[in-house]
């Protein structure tokens, strides 16, 4: 039973390890279709926002006028290929504050909700040539970038739109005194990124119904798991218990039942018939182990109860007097043990109400508990305090009870399952008995305990 429940704790523990990964596994794929739908989405709103807004387009006239002004200079050969860029560099960075500015409130127009900065960067610059092209810039080739707009670092950067613009310009210039007239053919080659701010929580506030759902399932899952291996565990404990419980009385039942049947036997026989001496002694033995088999089914009937069904009928009791007789009568008792009782009393109240004949009942079920699980010098304290309670500490110097078994001592038919007690009668009823009517009288029982040190209970009763 119990290689099976470690069995299915093990394949639950693989399910719910297997189950998390393929969670895991759809979270991000959703997390992937998410994010690209968002960026889609994003592109779409701002892929034109340059060409309605008439700022943005009188600015792109601006240097594109002079960027063509500087490539026919260029075109007569009084202007370098470098000069070109220079001048292209200059000229955006006279009119890019104003740009990005614009680009701002035209996202304010849009409505977008979120922060988002944009760029145009210049991928080439060719001039076409029907016999050889000649290349003033090409991204591929140099490390240097070109941008209107807001600067965007790679990894960040979003691709909104690739533009080719082709085109073929003439121009004419006086040159030397001649009117010279000169045409090119211009390839230019731009690509539009942004960087949305905080893509990713946005991404995530996006799934976040989803995130939390399955989340909840996953705790639902964990939960009734944790629930199932629990009632498990504690349905076989509670068999566990209940077959040692049958075991114990079975035990308890076999040496009276034994006894009884030599007893009946032997009254049978001629021999005792004719001697009325036996046939006392046989009767007596008949009565004792009868009156034995009525303890044990009372002890199972009664130390059952729980501390409802036990009506208390309260009395005051001058504590003293009443904890110094029963300790001399339990001592009285123990004839063929040698045990020393002491005893100490504190504290300025002399009475209290407590049910006498249950209370005496759950204090016997203590004293007779040192003397099972002791060896053969026991010595009992006693201390009895009645301040704001009455609190009774009984001590043996008995063979103790582990930190673990100190847990279910008050358990209904638990006994520790050391090595010790196995020679020891007993039902595991005692101390569950002794704990109900303590509750009945609304006080409490705790234990103290070291193996092989002994044994402390603590008894409180509040006064009323
Ligand atoms: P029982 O004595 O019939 O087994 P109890 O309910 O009285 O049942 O006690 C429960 C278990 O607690 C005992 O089986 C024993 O293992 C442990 N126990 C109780 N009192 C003591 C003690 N004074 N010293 C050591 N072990 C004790």
């Amino acid at each position: 039973m119990k290689r099976k429940i470690n069995l299915l704790i093990i394949v639950s523990i693989l399910g719910l390890i297997a189950l998390s990964i393929i969670q895991g596994y759809l979270i991000n794929n959703t997390y992937k279709l998410k994010k690209s739908a968002f960026i889609t989405e994003t592109r779409r709103s701002i892929s034109q926002l340059d060409d309605f807004s008439p700022a943005l387009d009188s600015l792109s006239d601006i240097w594109q006028e002079k960027f063509l002004n500087n490539l026919t200079d260029y075109k007569y050969g009084l202007a370098e290929r470098g000069d070109v860029i220079d001048g292209l560099e200059f000229i955006i960075d006279s009119i890019n504050d104003t740009y990005r500015t614009e680009y701002q409130k035209e996202l304010i127009k849009n409505n977008i909700p979120y922060g988002i900065k944009f760029h145009k960067k210049i991928n080439a610059i060719i001039l076409l040539d029907s016999t050889k092209n000649d290349t003033i810039f090409d991204i591929k080739k140099t490390p240097k970038l070109i941008v209107l707009g807001d600067s965007i670092s790679e990894e960040n950067a979003h691709r909104v739109s690739t533009t080719t613009w082709q085109t073929d310009h003439t121009s004419s210039r006086l040159i030397n005194g001649e009117n010279k007239e000169v045409t090119f053919y211009l390839l230019f080659i731009t690509q539009d990124q942004m960087d949305i701010e905080n893509w990713k929580s946005l991404v995530f506030n996006r799934m976040r119904g989803l995130l939390l759902l399955s989340l909840l399932i996953f705790a639902v899952v964990i939960g009734l798991l944790y629930y199932s291996i629990k009632s498990l565990i504690t349905q076989k404990k509670i068999a566990d218990i209940k077959t040692d419980f049958v075991n114990n009385i079975t035990h308890e039942l076999k040496t009276p039942l034994a006894t009884l049947t030599l007893a009946t036997k032997m009254l049978k026989t001629d021999h005792v018939k004719q001697q009325p001496e036996i046939i006392d002694n046989t009767v007596n033995t008949i009565e004792r182990q009868n009156k034995r088999l009525q303890k044990l089914i009372d002890q199972v009937l009664n130390n059952s109860l729980g501390y409802r069904e036990i009506k208390l009928t309260k009395e005051n009791i001058a504590i003293e007097d009443y904890i110094n007789t029963l300790l001399n009568d339990f001592e009285l008792s123990l004839n063929d043990k040698t045990i020393t009782v002491n005893r100490s009393f504190s504290g300025k109240t002399k009475t209290i109400g407590i049910d006498k004949f249950y209370f005496t009942t759950a204090l016997l079920n203590i004293l007779e508990n040192a003397v099972k699980y002791s060896g053969n010098a026991l010595v009992i304290d006693c201390h009895v305090t009645v301040d704001n309670a009455l609190k009774i500490e009984i001590k043996d110097n008995g063979i103790g009870i582990s930190d673990k078994d100190q847990q279910q001592i008050f358990e209904k038919f638990f006994r520790a399952g050391n090595r010790e007690i196995h020679n020891v009668k007993g039902l595991g009823l005692g101390l569950y008995y002794t704990h109900q009517i303590i509750k009945a009288h609304q006080g409490d029982i705790t234990v103290k305990s070291k193996k092989g040190k002994g044994t402390t209970f603590i008894l409180t009763i509040p006064f009323n």
